[in-house]
């Protein structure tokens, strides 16, 4: 599809669900394939900052296996924290405020603000402009952790370096107006790093030691590394879920489908589906709870009233996208390969892969499809 085709897409209104267009998005964006991936750095790219604090914060989660905690109760919290965190990137800052495939009601909006306060995972519009870059310009020197250049880089490696300019130069064009007008999330960002210091780690800490008595220390420990098991599960969707796995859903780019990675990382490994279809509150074609944790807790809430317009892609366009730029693997190219083992390339031969190359952040991108809007599914439609 050609850039900014979306032009007159709009349709619901509300804080999350205002599908706007946006004329100088994609200018000159970046193709896939397209420009050479620059390996180069050196070391005055390195930020020290970072580059110490991570390597202290590896060596203290290490530590904590030699002074393990002596009650019960500390390894159940930070479990809590854990899942709490953990659905604060997954459920809120990734799908609600990046994607924005539900809508949620101010209280819920509220607590998803504190569970990514409690995550220490940057405060939520840097979080997602990140989120979104990657989305629009994946595989690209744009793309923050464009995982061409290797694994280490997609992981965490990206964290250790200044950014390649093409990611803030088109970084800029990413609209990232919704967030911030946001009178409090703009003040979220001004509080976030004390405010995590106290909620992620001083809070926790404190709790353990005089809540039951825990020794200080060893409280301080499982916190670390609890903390960077939050932070590894969630880096593994810019790494493992772009090298290993299927793509069922779109060959062009490098994200893949990973059962193994939906349970590990709250619903996530459904990658290659999350590229082609952003605004999926699952995430997955099949949502499973099983392999998609967020999906309860994003259900939960919406049984509560207090999530709404929980988007889904339907199965004929779901059907239509794996014929049409599959990699052959979804039992869908399966059957159409029995049936005709030549459809890839009489679609081809329709022009009917024009839209491979497809890039947008989810709902609310004025280069979604018109057919992909006019075609999604609302569950616990939200009524003013
Ligand atoms: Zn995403
Ligand atoms: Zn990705």
């Amino acid at each position: 599809m050609a850039p900014n085709s979306m032009s007159e897409a709009g349709t619901s209104s509300g804080t999350c669900n205002t599908v706007k267009t946006n004329k100088t998005e994609t200018d000159a964006v970046p193709k896939l394939g397209e420009g050479e991936v620059e390996w180069t750095w050196t070391w005055r790219d390195i930020k020290p900052l970072n580059t110490t604090v991570l390597i202290y914060l590896h060596i203290a989660g290490i530590q904590a296996f030699f002074n393990m905690p002596h009650c019960w109760q500390t390894y159940l919290f930070q479990f809590i924290i854990l899942l709490g965190s953990g659905f604060g990137v997954t459920a809120g800052s990734h799908r609600y405020f990046t994607h924005k495939s539900y809508r949620a009601n101010s209280a819920l909006r509220y607590f998803l603000i504190f569970l990514q306060t409690l995550s220490a995972q940057e405060d939520i519009i840097k979080w997602v402009r990140d989120h979104r870059v990657h989305h629009k310009f994946t595989d690209t020197n744009a793309d923050p952790h464009n995982s061409s250049r290797g694994f280490f880089f997609s992981h965490m490696g990206w964290l250790f370096i200044r950014k390649h300019p093409d990611v803030t130069t088109f970084g800029k064009k990413v609209d990232m107006s919704d967030l911030e007008n946001d009178k409090f999330l703009l003040f979220h960002k001004k509080i976030y790093m004390p405010a995590s210091w106290v909620v992620a780690f001083i809070g926790p800490i404190c709790i353990c030691y005089y809540g039951w008595g825990e020794d200080f220390m060893c409280a301080y420990y499982l916190n670390m590394l609890r903390y960077i098991l939050g932070l590894h599960v969630n880096w593994s969707i810019n790494s493992f879920a772009h090298i290993v796995g299927n793509r069922p859903y779109d060959k062009n780019n490098s994200s893949r489908d990973s059962p193994l990675f939906g349970f590990l990382a709250f619903g996530e490994g459904w990658h290659n589906f999350h590229h082609a279809f952003p605004w999926d509150y699952k995430t997955g074609e099949r949502g499973d709870y099983f392999t998609n944790f967020s999906c309860i807790f994003i259900d939960f809430f919406a049984w509560l009233g207090w999530a709404t317009d929980l988007k889904i892609v339907p199965d004929a366009v779901i059907k239509a996208r794996v014929l049409r730029t599959g990699d052959g693997s979804h039992p869908y190219s399966i059957e159409a390969r029995k049936k005709n083992p030549n459809f890839q390339e009489e679609l081809k031969n329709n022009n009917e892969g024009e839209r491979d190359l497809d890039h947008f952040w989810g709902w609310g991108d004025g280069d979604m499809a018109k057919e992909d809007l006019a075609g999604v599914d609302i569950k616990h439609k939200h009524y003013e």
